[in-house]
């Protein structure tokens, strides 16, 4: 019955664009073939399940063995196995044609716009061989097959020798590819792609024999991966230590995350997955996740942005997603309705996990609220969305200590109605923080970069809600019916400061020790601090500073009565000095001159 053929009759350019295919990723024929196995075993488990094979023993395995000197790598299955015809159908046509297809779809495409390179398929063998050999037997009675194929595409079928059922695949490597006979490197990769096949694959480097002492026994082979993963599992099948456990053998943190959350969608999104969030830490690390692609088990690639909208690129997690048309560009994904709807699914699951953990464990939710505040905030300014969701339980800690969302922080005692008062540093603005504090008046700490930007959408969001950071205003620490009026010392100030638009404005704060404040307004400093984060550098929007005299402090009241003294200027500038050290760092100039002063004051001793 031997039978030769020429693939190449048909095919005249098959083999040379395999060959060149995709250079950086030639490693893929290992997970084509390995899958190929795992499906033929698949195939014939489920035949033996609904009685149409039978005696079929359940000891699947599929076996990886390298051996550097005779420059094969063997791939070996005991799954379905073929006959003859099923040769000739399946690898002479349907393989090839599968092949062909592919490449003919995807000859012009660049090796990083494609993602997967799912269908590839048996022929990806000739990537790294010059030879394959392939040895069959049906799990019917029909006779064993052997088939072998040159790099040319010859092609050569007889009868084989095989006598279990099974396929086994014998790559002989070219020269040029010899790095994959390296036995670390090839078991590296079979873990990589096929660590959670769902039959045990052991992996043989057969090039130095092993001594077997005598009477010594062996240990049993460990197989290479992980039949049961995880996320194929239900959530109320896996513990927390389950969970942790993956997480660190998969993406080799040896620190816990914070949390996970477990997708199970099925229909009409038919996709798995674990998400974490990492324990960010400290800010060297990297804030850069990881999500792997699975496709059916089978590794497909390691970071695909695509899935998660950009505020939650730090979750590191697996997804597996059987629907997912993987053989195509990356910008044919940004479009792709499925991954969009993937997406919201997973930024939904998000929401609904942080949501669960506020409502059902608050000590734990606000335990790791500082390591997810950035990226909530974060996601609040980009997603709508998502800030409809999270809105209610974003948290805010108080200068306190004490964490509470925005409603919570409107029902405090003291809380000023449609006000948020905020402070952004707590040692600049001690004494700020000190006079809302003795006013009872609760004040929380916004001291991240974000917080700016995250204020004002709440601001555009929620009605009869204004933030005011504390050193903004005096409304609340004036006496009662008090107002900020004109300052009858306007011109001493102006002059002893040498600021002729300097604003100065008089009132009655209910603390009398506090001789002058400075307030910088929001709107102001607001505008500065946005040209700040946008680096407008040629946009120079100088705060608005408004000094404001305490006159119900001594001081002040002495100095109105002395205004002509020759101490008033002195006394003048040391109060609006003085002022501007409470409120913000001084400038050089105004440095110098305070020490001046204040030396000129202390060497009145005499
Ligand atoms: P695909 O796996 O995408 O169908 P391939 O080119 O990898 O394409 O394989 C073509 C066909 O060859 C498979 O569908 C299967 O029927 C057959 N085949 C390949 N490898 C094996 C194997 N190890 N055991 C049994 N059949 C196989």
């Amino acid at each position: 019955m031997a039978e030769k053929g020429g693939i190449s009759v048909q095919t005249e350019h098959i083999f040379p664009i395999i060959k060149r295919w995709l250079y950086s990723d030639k490693e893929i024929f290992l997970r084509e073939l390995v899958s190929n196995a795992a499906d033929a075993e698949t195939k014939l488990k489920h035949l033996a399940a609904v009685g149409q094979a039978v005696g079929i023993d359940g000891n699947w395995r599929i076996d990886v063995t390298v051996n550097k000197n005779e420059k094969t790598i063997v791939i070996e299955d005991n799954g379905i196995g073929m006959t003859e015809d099923e040769v000739k159908q399946y690898i002479n046509q349907i393989a090839l044609s599968g092949a062909l297809d592919f490449i003919q779809k995807y000859e012009n495409a660049s090796s990083d716009g494609i993602i997967g390179h799912f269908g590839l398929g048996f022929y990806s063998a000739f990537m790294v061989a010059d030879k394959v050999v392939l040895e069959t037997k049906s799990y019917t009675d029909a006779p064993a097959v052997y088939w072998s194929c040159t790099e040319d595409g010859e092609y050569e079928m007889d009868e084989g020798s095989r006598t279990v059922r099974g396929t086994k695949i014998t790559l002989h490597i070219t020269e040029e590819e010899k790095d994959f006979l390296d036995g670390d490197k090839l078991k590296g990769i079979l873990t990589k792609y096929c660590g959670f096949l769902p039959f045990p694959i052991f992996f043989n480097d057969t090039t130095e024999p092993k001594e077997e002492k005598e009477g010594e026994e062996q240990p049993a082979p460990t197989p290479v991966n992980d039949v049961e993963p995880l996320w194929q599992k239900m959530p109320n099948e896996c513990s927390e230590e389950d969970y942790n456990n993956f997480y660190h053998k998969v993406f080799w943190d040896n620190q816990d995350p914070l949390f996970h959350i477990h997708i199970n969608a099925d229909y009409p999104l038919n996709f798995k997955g674990i998400l974490y969030f990492p324990r960010l830490g400290n800010e060297y690390r990297s804030l850069e996740g990881e999500v792997k692609l699975f496709y059916n088990r089978v590794f497909v690639s390691d970071n695909i942005k695509e899935v998660l909208p950009d505020y939650l690129l730090m979750l590191k997690g697996v997804l597996d997603c059987p629907e997912l048309p993987l053989n195509v560009s990356r910008s044919y994904l940004q479009d792709s309705e499925y991954v969009k709807k993937i997406s919201a699914h997973i930024v939904k699951k998000v929401c609904d996990k942080l949501a669960g953990l506020h409502n059902t464990d608050l000590e734990k939710y606000e335990s790791f609220w500082d390591d997810i505040k950035i990226f909530v905030e974060y996601g609040c300014i980009k997603d709508k969305k998502f800030y409809d969701r999270m809105k209610d339980i974003v948290l805010f800690k108080t200068t306190e200590g004490k964490f509470v969302t925005l409603s919570e922080y409107k029902k405090l005692e003291g809380a000023v109605e449609g006000k948020i008062y905020y402070a952004t540093d707590l040692t600049q603005q001690s004494v700020y923080v000190k006079l809302y504090k003795d006013q009872d008046i609760p004040v929380i700490v916004l001291d991240q970069l974000i917080d700016g930007q995250f204020i004002n959408i709440i601001e555009l969001n929620e009605q009869n809600t204004v933030f005011q950071r504390i050193d903004s205003v005096t409304d609340e620490l004036r006496k009662e019916d008090g107002k900020e009026e004109e300052s009858s010392l306007k011109e001493l100030f102006a002059e002893a400061c040498g600021k002729e638009d300097l604003t100065v404005k008089e009132t009655a704060l209910k603390d009398t020790s506090l001789p002058a404040i400075l307030n910088i307004t929001e709107k102001s400093r607001r505008m500065n601090e946005m040209a700040q984060i946008y680096g407008m550098k040629d946009v120079h929007i100088p705060p608005e500073e408004i000094l404001v005299l305490n006159t119900e402090n001594e001081i002040v009241k002495n100095l109105a009565k002395n205004k002509d003294s020759d101490l008033s200027k002195t006394v003048a500038r040391q109060l609006y000095l003085l002022a501007v050290l409470n409120q913000r760092p001084f400038t050089a100039e105004e440095l110098n001159r305070f020490l001046e002063d204040s030396y000129g004051i202390l060497g009145k001793i005499q």
